[in-house]
């Protein structure tokens, strides 16, 4: 069924060849490094999901080496925030400008970490280099507030970094959690630790030698590889003053109690479990493509994927018809062919937990549509790698588990519906709030349900999209704080305010 293509062979490109070792992917101090003592954790081997072949590894940070990379972003803070912020704008720009120029090698790298098809790679790279030149523009703008207040006295505000940011981010947009968080953080003046996810190390790297090359300082931005206690020990650090994390919502809970030691700033961007709402007037067809992005990209593992898919009863046949038939249609296998729509899963312990829910959607009494099984490509270098094809699901009802917990794969649940308030209530019924999505043409029924919905991101009409001006965050369980926008400045600053006295010489007090 899929052709033979020996891209898979290696895993070297300009930058990985360059280093002195497939284990130098620590970044600290403007240079990679592999281990500096002994007393690093473990050594990580690296597969490809695609193939399930090893293509490199890693050594896990130790205490040591996190201390260091701490201790780089401190001291370079002090000259990195005393830039002007147009300073250090324009230096994100530069960096956005490099990025285009190695999309191709950003793009491939991220399709061996992750498995996702080689087009996604590259719209998600392109789209961290729009993120980076937006708020690279946007900072010089940030102003503080004035006050005139009594007798010729006044007052102002000014926004300030934070300090060091130790941030943390997931597998399923490596170097889209690496440019989301180190963006704002560095246009406000902060420095970075940065941990990427221990399956997909590589680009974040990749991203701190674009910025040494645009002229970014060296410890402005660092990369530390790891897990769970190299996370922990990130977060717990008496040095970083603000933690910026995107995972699951229970290791967000873990990282909020420890940045509550120290009183930590925090962004949370975490789990999902969001509805779309398909009217009877909606355009059927852009639903269908609505609900399709808003389940199939990146193997379904995307946060804000809208997986609960409440459609009115009305036209559920012809939905779940539309649907499958173009489903059915998307090639499955090599992410890096470009007519590829479904790649492989991260890992095939990810893929046997989305198996097991397909399993339970079974006994819950789901009917299945399509797909929900394993996939193996007739091509011999595919055929250990971690396909699944996305499944669909119908006579499902809101109490199964499937359609209440996080699956993060391609496991859709239709579910339908009679009247407008109905499924506003039902939608609302979860602890999580990243997105929602309303499909209608009656203009007012769209905003009035939108604005009923709990939900850091509503979309009508169409479903993740992502512009950069636009902050993306969540409601409820799946998240504090915002990336993206002018808004997620505000995140990584504080405010200073400032008194002025003029009543020289005499100041007022009753004593
Ligand atoms: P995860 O929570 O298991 O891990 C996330 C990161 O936290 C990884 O880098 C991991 O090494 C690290 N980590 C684990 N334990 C830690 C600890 N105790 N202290 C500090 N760091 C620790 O999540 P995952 O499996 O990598 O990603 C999937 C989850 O991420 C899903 O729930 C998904 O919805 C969520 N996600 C959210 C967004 C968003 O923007 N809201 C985006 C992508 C993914």
């Amino acid at each position: 069924m899929l052709k033979s293509n020996s891209l898979w062979a290696t895993f070297s490109h300009k930058y990985y060849s360059t280093s002195s070792s497939p284990l130098a992917l620590n970044y600290l101090n403007g240079k990679r490094v592999e281990k500096i003592s002994s007393s690093n954790l473990s050594n990580r081997v690296l597969l490809n999901p695609a193939t399930g072949k090893e293509i490199g590894g890693f050594f896990d940070s130790s205490k040591e080496c996190v201390d260091r990379a701490v201790e780089n972003a401190k001291e370079a803070f002090s000259a990195w925030k005393n830039l002007s912020s147009f300073e250090r704008g324009k230096l994100l720009r530069r960096a956005a400008d490099l990025i285009r120029e190695d999309c191709a090698a950003l793009a491939k790298t991220e399709v061996e970490d992750t498995g996702k098809p080689i087009w996604e790679a590259r719209l998600d790279i392109l789209g961290c280099a729009e993120a980076i030149e937006f708020l690279g523009g946007v900072v010089p703008s940030v102003k503080g507030d004035h006050f005139a207040l009594d007798n010729g006295n006044f007052a102002y505000t000014i926004r300030e970094p934070i300090g060091v940011v130790g941030a943390i981010g997931a597998w399923n947009y490596p170097f889209q959690m690496a440019s989301w968080k180190a963006a704002p953080a560095l246009a406000c003046g902060n420095t970075v630790v940065f941990k990427p996810a221990q399956n997909t190390p590589r680009t974040a790297v990749m991203l701190a030698e674009i910025f040494t090359k645009a002229g970014i300082p060296s410890g402005v931005f660092n990369v530390v590889q790891g897990a769970a206690e190299t996370g922990s020990l990130l977060t717990s650090h008496p040095d970083v003053k603000k933690v910026s994390f995107t995972g699951s919502v229970e290791v967000g809970s873990k990282v909020m109690s420890t940045c509550a030691a120290s009183i930590k700033h925090v962004t949370l961007e975490l789990g999902g479990k969001s509805p779309i709402l398909i009217f009877p007037d909606a355009e059927i067809d852009d639903a269908v493509t609505g609900a399709m992005l808003g389940n199939w990209m990146t193997q379904g593992q995307v946060c804000s994927n809208g997986t609960r898919v409440y459609v009115h009863r009305s036209i559920l046949n012809s939905f779940v018809e539309k649907l499958v038939k173009r489903t059915k249609a998307m090639k499955i296998g090599n992410p890096m062919e470009e007519d590829t729509r479904v790649g492989a899963m991260i890992s095939q312990e990810h893929a046997e937990r989305v198996l097991e829910y397909i399993q339970l959607a079974h006994k819950e009494g789901a009917t299945f549509e399509y797909g929900g099984e394993r996939v193996t490509p007739s091509d011999p270098l595919l055929q250990d790698g971690y396909y699944l094809s996305p499944c669909i699901l119908t006579n499902c009802n809101d109490s199964m588990r499937v359609v209440k917990e996080e699956i993060f794969g391609a496991v859709m649940c239709i579910l339908p519906f009679d009247e407008e308030e109905e499924v506003i209530r039902r939608a609302n019924a979860t602890h999580f709030g990243l997105a929602a999505g309303v499909f209608t043409k009656d203009l007012k029924r769209a905003h009035r349900v939108v604005s009923a919905l709990e939900s850091g991101t509503c979309y009508i009409n169409n479903y993740n999209i992502y512009p950069v001006e636009l902050p993306f965050g969540g409601y409820k369980q799946s998240g504090i704080g915002r990336e993206c926008g002018e808004l997620c400045l505000q995140y990584y600053s504080q405010s200073k305010s400032v008194y002025v006295e003029m009543g020289s010489p005499t100041v007022d007090a009753p004593f």
